[in-house]
């Protein structure tokens, strides 16, 4: 069977309450249209949908938290996939589709609310009451591409501790930046932070053809399995990242000056270059040449005192 003809059969099939899966006619039908101001681009392709619930690893134990349900596509994979779905859309025009599905599936709650304001923690904690079965929280999304990188560090900083893994779609360009190594030109502050709280990678790139309305960027989905204790452990992981930020606020910069123009109290140049030295690195070193541990090691020297 030709590409062609294996989409368009995939287009034909049933998907919730809708006998084809086309956004424009959903969106037609309801009245709605799609809001860029939200960032709704939708998925188009079910198997990308299908690539994406894949990637998530999903069964029964499973809790997920879907950011951007938008017209649901992915919201009923996951829920005929994990234990428990509670899906958190800020639009309410979309409630006319979602609310349905919400009926259809019993294990699947939306959650009306922008995921920046919501409580989460509270959320979790309600959701396993009475469910002893949900052991693992998953984060599933095509994430609204205004707001990708503050999501995905609330996550991390708020909720790294109950969560398994997070599995979403942003930007390509994001994507490698959030999973790039050191010395890399894409290895940035966010970089050594995903690597901090997870193991990242890549699953795979989705074309800008694959959503409507089409975006002018292509995307790539990516994996970030949670540690549940953290490759390394800082004395205070906040000094750490404040070393991190100013290291790659002049990142064009030697470290030794990036950290001593920041004015820590008590950390001069001196201080920095024998810390260096003591870590066997480099004086003329540039910040962006630091993985997670040498950044946590600098860190429990310099703020030591
Ligand atoms: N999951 C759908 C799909 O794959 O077709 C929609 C993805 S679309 C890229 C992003 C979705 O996130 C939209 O439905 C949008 O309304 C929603 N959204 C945007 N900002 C949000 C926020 N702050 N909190 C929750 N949902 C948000």
């Amino acid at each position: 069977m030709s590409r062609q003809a294996e989409k368009d059969k995939l287009e034909k099939q049933e998907y919730g309450s809708h006998e084809r899966f086309s956004p424009y006619s959903i969106m037609a039908s309801y009245g709605l249209s799609a809001k860029k101001a939200l960032g709704q681009n939708f998925l188009s392709d079910l198997n990308v949908v299908s690539r994406i619930v894949n990637a998530a690893d999903l069964g029964p134990e499973d809790l997920v938290l879907e950011v951007g349900p938008g017209l649901g596509v992915m919201t009923s994979m996951l829920a005929e996939k994990a234990g428990y779905v509670a899906a958190i859309e800020i639009d309410r025009d979309l409630r006319c589709v979602l609310d349905p599905l919400e009926l259809k599936f019993d294990n699947l709650r939306i959650v009306y609310q922008d995921v920046m304001r919501l409580n989460i923690g509270a959320l979790i904690e309600e959701i396993k009451e009475g469910r002893p079965e949900l052991k693992n929280v998953k984060v599933v999304a095509n994430l609204p591409y205004y707001i990708t990188t503050p999501i995905i560090m609330m996550f991390l900083e708020q909720y790294a501790q109950v969560l398994r893994s997070l599995t979403f779609m942003v930007q390509k360009e994001v994507a490698r930046r959030l999973v790039s190594p050191p010395g890399s030109g894409e290895y940035g502050a966010i970089s050594v932070a995903v690597a901090y709280y997870s193991a990242a990678s890549v699953c795979f790139d989705v074309p800008a053809s694959c959503f409507v309305p089409r975006p002018k960027v292509d995307s790539s989905v990516v994996n970030m399995s949670v540690y549940s204790v953290p490759p390394v452990v800082p004395r205070s992981s906040d000094n750490m990242f404040r070393l991190v930020k100013a290291a790659f606020s002049q990142r064009r910069k030697m470290l030794v000056n990036a950290i001593s123009n920041a004015a820590f109290p008590g950390v001069t140049k001196e201080r920095v270059t024998d810390a260096l030295d003591s870590l066997s690195i480099s004086p003329s070193v540039r910040g962006e040449m630091l993985g997670v541990k040498e950044f946590a090691a600098l860190s429990d020297i310099l703020f030591d005192h």
